[in-house]
This record gives structure tokens, sequence and C-alpha cells, in this order.
């Protein structure tokens, strides 16, 4: 049966509050309606795209955009193209956005947009309609101070850059007047706007998360610990290089076709390569890996997993199997609520996406900064002030996850959910 990954996200926020309400005794009430409030979003938008094919055909795309909560700052979050997508997994992705921004104490809400599509099957100049139609789709809908997208699954900074010129040419069209088009999406290209670093930003956070739990424990050394990462797009494969650089062994490497696997390690650099020409992982050195499939992937003996691709793939049927010490989560929700209890009475410990995955709309956040002050930062110094943010998060999430005994997510959203509601009662929207 198919996971529905917004009851996941509900079943997690019901968790939390549970953990909070004894925090909130004296304002009991307004606690409960600023918590009614975050189980909806504030806005949900759909569409049908319609766009020209090259043979001169019409196809017809569903369409998203969801913006969950803004009261911390303007609604954040990527666009996702996937055949995948339903309306109630990107109100997940949007809702746990908001969690993401308040884990790392960025100015910004949540939110999430997708697009039914399988971008595999159109051509460059498909890929380009659709997303300009997208992007025309938003334009009544964001801006720099209301909500700001960016790239996630199989999006990039190309089309981010084909998304914004199409909201401005809307924006001329209508009459409305834009003032700063570059803070309207983040990820864009270098030479529109784009942060230096952003590229590399989701799988370096990841890196600094890891070297962060790392010193946790004065035993482990990251010469050699071996790891699998499950997905080689944007987050898995710059995770894999930077880990790789680092010292650590990626001894296995998926795609949506499926895995390769060798205990002496892979050079993601290569592997990379060989998916850019022949268009998949799977294809690296026949004979000299071995194939596995994205299932066996995650049950490897290996020390650390990442799951860097999609929802729900460590769930109750799989938990007792995985036999990694750390889980790290690239991917937004990759573990269920039922397989995060089965984990932490194992002892695993899985680094929330929230967390391990932030490095991404951090740097968003940096590079909308940028443009807003119209002021280029150097990608040493994105580096250094991405890793600050980081480990300040984590070990605010460590600390009480040691000192509560509760799972790294409970304890990530223990602080996050807290700044949303605790933001929402400042505003004093709520009655006692
Ligand atoms: N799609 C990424 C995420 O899930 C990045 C979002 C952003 O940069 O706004 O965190």
């Amino acid at each position: 049966m198919q996971i529905n990954p917004y009851h996941n996200a509900l079943e997690q926020l019901e968790h939390v509050a549970s953990l909070l309400r004894p925090l909130y005794t004296k304002r009991e009430a307004a606690f409960e309606q600023a918590l009614q409030r975050l189980r909806r979003p504030d806005h949900f938008y759909e569409t049908t795209l319609e766009i020209a094919m090259d043979n001169g055909s019409i196809r017809r795309f569903t369409a998203y955009r969801v913006q969950h909560n803004n009261v911390r700052g303007p609604y954040k979050g990527g666009i996702r193209y996937h055949p995948g997508v339903t309306a109630d997994e990107v109100r997940a992705l949007a809702t746990w956005m908001t969690w993401k921004c308040a884990v790392m104490d960025i100015p910004y809400g949540g939110g999430k947009g997708g697009v039914v599509v399988d971008p595999r099957t159109l051509s460059e100049n498909e890929l380009r309609r659709l997303s300009r139609a997208y992007g025309r789709f938003l334009a009544d809908k964001i801006g720099p101070w209301v909500d700001v997208p960016a790239p996630d699954v199989n999006t990039n900074a190309q089309i981010m850059a084909w998304m914004m010129d199409a909201v401005q040419e809307e924006y001329d069209r209508t009459g409305r007047n834009v003032e700063n088009p570059f803070a309207l999406f983040t990820g864009k290209p270098v030479a529109l706007g784009g942060s230096p670093g952003r590229d590399e930003a989701t799988g370096l956070g990841g890196i600094d998360v890891l070297e962060r739990w790392r010193k946790q424990f004065t035993n482990i050394e990251r010469s050699g610990l071996p790891i699998a990462v499950q997905g080689f797009g944007n987050a898995g494969s710059w995770f894999a290089r930077h880990a790789h650089q680092r010292g650590y062994k990626v001894v296995a490497v998926s795609d949506s076709q499926g895995g390769i696997y060798t205990p002496a390690g892979l050079d993601p650099f290569a592997v990379l390569d060989c998916k850019q020409q022949t268009g998949s992982v799977v294809n690296y050195q026949p004979g000299a890996v071995e194939r596995i499939s994205n299932e066996q992937l995650l049950e490897l003996p290996v020390a650390i997993i990442a799951p860097a691709a999609l929802e729900n793939v460590i769930t109750s049927s799989n938990a007792a199997n995985i036999q990694a010490r750390l889980i790290l989560e690239l991917a937004n929700g990759p573990v269920t609520p039922k397989a995060d209890m089965i984990l932490f009475d194992r002892g695993i410990t899985a680094i929330p996406d929230v967390l391990a995955n932030a490095g991404g709309v951090t740097v968003s956040y940096f590079e909308w900064v940028q443009n807003i002050q119209a002021y280029r930062w150097t990608r040493k110094t994105v580096r250094k002030r991405l890793e600050a943010l980081v480990n300040r998060a984590f070990d605010e999430m460590w600390h009480i996850h040691v000192d509560r005994s509760i799972h790294c997510r409970m304890a990530a959203y223990y602080s996050a959910v807290r700044r949303v509601i605790d933001a929402m009662l400042l505003r004093g929207g709520f009655e006692d």
C-alpha cells in the first residue's frame, strides 16, 4: 500500500505537539489554535498547464504550489518535476519546509511546488515551455517577500532562469511592478544572480552534518568509513563527491535504474561521468562492481546510508534490516514515523531531512540576501557561513536528543515547531 507522506507529516506534528504542550500550560487555548493552523497549509493552488509539444499536439500537466506557513518569513521551497507528484506529497513537502527553515533559524516559512511530469520524456524546448507556463501560474502568488521558489527533484538552475523570466514577462504584460526579479527565485544560474556554492549546497551541508555527528564520538575515524548513497541527483552526487574527497569510502550509489556496489570503494567523480554519458550509474564498470537494487542498497553492511532520492524508502517493512549505524536523510521524508521508532529502539541514529539536507535552503537564503543587497559573496564565504549555521542547528538538536532521550527528528522538531508557534503567539492572532 502507498504510504501518504502528508499523513506522516501530520503524525510527526501530533508527536511533537504532545512534547510541547506542557510548555504552554499558561496559553493552552492559543497553543491549540496555533497548532490547528499548522495542520493545514495556508494556501493550496492547483492548475492544469497546457503545453504545445514539438509534434504539434497539446499535452496537459497537473501542477501545484502549496504555501504552508509564513509567520517567520516568506514561504520558501522548491519545485519538483516527477510523475509521482501528488497534492498530498506537495502538502507534506511544504510542511517540512516550514520546520526546516525553523530548524536552521533562517527567516522563512514553508512552501513547495510540483508538476506531474517525467521530464525525461520531454525535449529541451518542451521542458522550457512547461517551465515558463509554470512560471506564469506562479506570477501572482510569489514575490521576494511573499514566496521564493527554488529547485527540487529534477529541476535546476536553468529551469529557475526560465521561470524567473516568465514571471517578469507576466508582470510586464499586466503592468505590475517588480522591484527585484532576481530575488523571486533561488537556485538560479550564477550568471543570473545565483549564489556561488548553491549547486553543491545540499550535499555539502550533509557533509557538515556528518562531520559534526562524528565529532560527538571520539572513536570514529572518517578514513575509510563506508557509505552507501541512494540517489545520484544533485544532493546525492555532490554529497558522494565531497565524502570521497574527505576520505570517506563511498561503496554504493544508485539512481532510478538501480545501484552499484563494491566494498573496495567507488570514485564518485568517475561514476558521475558515466551517468552523464550513459544516463545511469548502473553502466559503471560492468563486471568490476556488483549490480544491486535500490532496496538492497539500504540494507548493505555499511556504517552510513544516505537516502538522497524520494520519500518512504525506510518503512516498518525494512527498518529491522538496516545495518548502518547512521542514516543521513538527504532526501525529504525518506523514513516513516513507524520506522523512526524501530530505528530508535535499535540504537540507529537518523539525522532528519530538516537538518541533513538543509544546506540547500540555507544557501538559497544566502542567495536571496545577496540578491536583495546586490552584493556577491565568494564560494569560500558561502561554505564557511553554511558550516556555521549547520553546526549551530546540529548542536541544538543533539543537545535535546540526549537530554530528553528522543529521536533526532523529534529533537529537531522540538525547537523548530516551538519557534513557529512562539512566532504565531507573539503576533497575537489567537485568543486565550
Ligand atoms: N528543494 C530544496 C529543499 O527541499 C531546497 C529548497 C530551497 O532552496 O528553497 O530543501
